[in-house]
């Protein structure tokens, strides 16, 4: 039978404080990662914030082994509403799609914001061949191969990719872009420049 139940707003709270206990030892395992260099867990802002609904869990859990990174794919108007653009694509991936929830676990918007979307228990969507089950999928707002990422964006994009390979164990090998798995112009090529300066990136 498959379990099929909603995350309380508690549990979301008390997973936020345990999600702190446990980045404090990854914070320093993390220093090794990056030379000495000290990461800080970033602020997430979750969905009770952003004005959405929790996931509605329908399969089973997932285990993080790699992690994708995406962008929205539409040019994003800086001048535009960035939680009403949450609630609108979360309902659009639920009615249109039927999917369980918006396809990535977060997403960060041009002020370099970071937005809990999927719960990452739970593997991602995608409208292209790739598997994403095993992955937490990162997003920026914006199409990329028009825009230019602002310094803010790129940095917690950095930031998030980092605390979440020490969180889950993920090795730098297996942080991908989405067009390392697929053809496709996903993040776009603006992302793809910067990635491959970073000592991170392994592509
Ligand atoms: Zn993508």
């Amino acid at each position: 039978m498959m379990a099929y139940f909603i995350i309380m707003k508690q549990t979301l709270y008390h997973f936020t404080i345990f999600q702190f206990l446990i980045l404090i030892p990854l914070i320093f395992t993390s220093c090794s990662y990056q030379q000495g260099r000290v990461l800080t867990a970033p602020e997430i802002i979750y969905p009770v914030e952003w004005g959405g609904m929790d996931s509605v869990f329908s399969f089973e859990p997932q285990k993080i082994e790699a992690i994708t990174i995406h962008h929205s794919g539409v040019v994003f108007d800086d001048s535009k509403d960035v939680g009403k653009y949450l609630i609108n694509l979360q309902n659009w991936s639920r009615k249109e799609k039927k999917w369980v929830d918006i396809p990535y676990h977060y997403i960060i918007d041009r002020a370099g914001r970071i937005y809990q979307c999927r719960d990452p228990r739970m593997a991602g969507d995608t409208n292209t061949e790739y598997d994403p089950k095993g992955h937490l999928l990162i997003s920026v707002l914006g199409n990329y191969q028009e825009q230019v990422p602002t310094e803010q964006m790129l940095k917690s994009l950095e930031l998030l990719v980092l605390v979440k390979a020490a969180e889950y164990k993920v090795d730098f090998e297996k942080i991908y872009t989405h067009q390392d798995l697929v053809v496709t112009e996903c993040p776009g090529r603006n992302i793809v420049v910067w990635l491959k300066k970073q000592s991170w990136y392994k592509k």
